[in-house]
């Protein structure tokens, strides 16, 4: 047994990184400035997006997409329930009404034809969600999209480094990725919002700051109207620039990480191609670089004998972390309650919610540490 605990996920932090952005706690100016609108360069570049904006996270993001997208009460907002919860808390706190749609049984992307089902008279926005590293189904979405005219606001949060078809996730529509520490590049606590959309940009650049239009930096920096007036009410969702200097330095390594996430996710692959009990997730085949933000399997409880819950705790006594994204949004305890949601509305998600576990994967582990989690895994389901 591995004489240290393995987490499941843990960033990639440079000394260099960490004089960075001392060198901004010293320069006398930390909040969003310089740094912010060259990350947002940088950014654009790397994403192949016209714009961006760098905010305090991808909810703020999320939040931001919908208050300029007018979605309120009477609205349906058509999403994926195996996804993180903060979309969903936000369609419910803007007025909102969350639709669920299935996902493929095995690469876990939103299905199209479940999205096809979902419709109303009511869907006002469609937010599926960019799995694991992989890309969903952007071709029959955005017909759907289209075809329906509502817009589409793709959850990218785990794809930095996803191209679909030849494209990265995030060169074409409007996309929000995050920077929280476990995602592919980390700013401590981050996200950004990208579109093509000037206007849409426009509005987002004004609610991420009070609805005033600028911010401090334009104020004081580049000698603007101090005098600026709220042009409706706004959030405090900015990116500070100590964040976007380490965010500037995370980028400009993520093909470096990309390479050794996908170097260990092969090893994953084919040493648990030999285990009945385990099954990985199938890449799509539109997706033409995977960015390995996780690697996720499914355990065969039924073959298993032991629920996931308890091969989780098994492998964390045998000092390897795990993951589980995620526990499916209407299963949790608000949801079922506030909206009547529960076992048997969506199948493909629920059975995922109850057999998925994400296994460690990050750029700082070494091939020996993904030997140690699958040896683990044997140890667990021989006993
Ligand atoms: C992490 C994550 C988010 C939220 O990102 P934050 O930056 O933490 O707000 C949203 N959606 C998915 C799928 C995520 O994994």
């Amino acid at each position: 047994m591995r004489a240290e605990f393995l987490p499941f996920s843990r960033p990639s932090i440079t000394e260099d990184d960490i004089s960075a952005v001392a060198d901004v706690l010293r320069s006398g100016w930390i909040t969003t400035g310089p740094n912010v609108t060259e990350f947002e360069r940088a950014f654009c570049k790397y994403v192949g997006c016209k714009k961006a904006v760098a905010l305090s996270s991808a909810t703020a993001g999320m939040h931001l997409a919908m208050m300029a997208l007018g979605i309120g009460p009477g609205d349906e907002v058509i999403t994926p329930s195996m996804t993180w919860v903060s979309t969903i808390n936000l369609i419910v706190l803007a007025g909102a009404t969350p639709v669920f749609a299935d996902v493929d049984r095995d690469t876990l992307m939103i299905s199209p034809d479940s999205v096809e089902e979902s419709l109303s008279s009511k869907t006002r926005l469609i937010v599926p969600v960019h799995f694991a590293g992989a890309a969903a189904d952007m071709v029959s979405l955005r017909r759907i999209a289209a075809r329906i005219e509502v817009p589409l606001v793709e959850d990218a949060a785990h794809a930095l480094g996803t191209y679909y078809s030849g494209t990265h996730v995030g060169g074409e529509g409007t996309s929000i990725f995050s920077f929280h520490p476990i995602k592919n590049i980390t700013t401590g606590e981050g996200g950004i919002f990208c579109s093509q959309d000037d206007d849409l940009i426009d509005h987002i650049n004004r609610l991420k700051f009070h609805g005033l239009g600028v911010d401090a930096y334009d104020r004081q920096i580049q000698g603007r109207s101090p005098q600026a007036e709220v042009l409706e009410p706004g959030y405090k969702y900015n990116m500070t620039d100590m964040a976007a200097v380490l965010g500037l330095r995370q980028l400009a390594r993520v093909d470096e990480f990309i390479r050794k996430r996908t170097e260990l996710a092969i090893r994953y692959t084919d040493l648990i191609g030999e285990i009945d009990e385990i099954l990985p997730l199938p890449v799509p085949p539109d997706t033409t670089r995977h960015a390995w933000h996780l690697f996720i399997v499914r355990l065969d409880t039924d073959r298993a004998g032991i629920s996931r819950d308890d091969f989780m705790a098994e492998l964390k006594q045998r000092n390897i972390g795990t993951g589980l994204h995620f526990r499916a949004v209407h299963l949790q305890k608000y949801y079922r309650e506030s909206m009547g949601t529960g076992s048997g509305m969506l199948p493909n998600t629920e059975w995922n919610s109850d057999r998925i576990c994400s296994l460690p994967l990050f750029p700082d582990m070494t091939i020996e540490d993904v030997d140690d989690v699958v040896e683990a895994i044997k140890e667990v389901l021989t006993n």
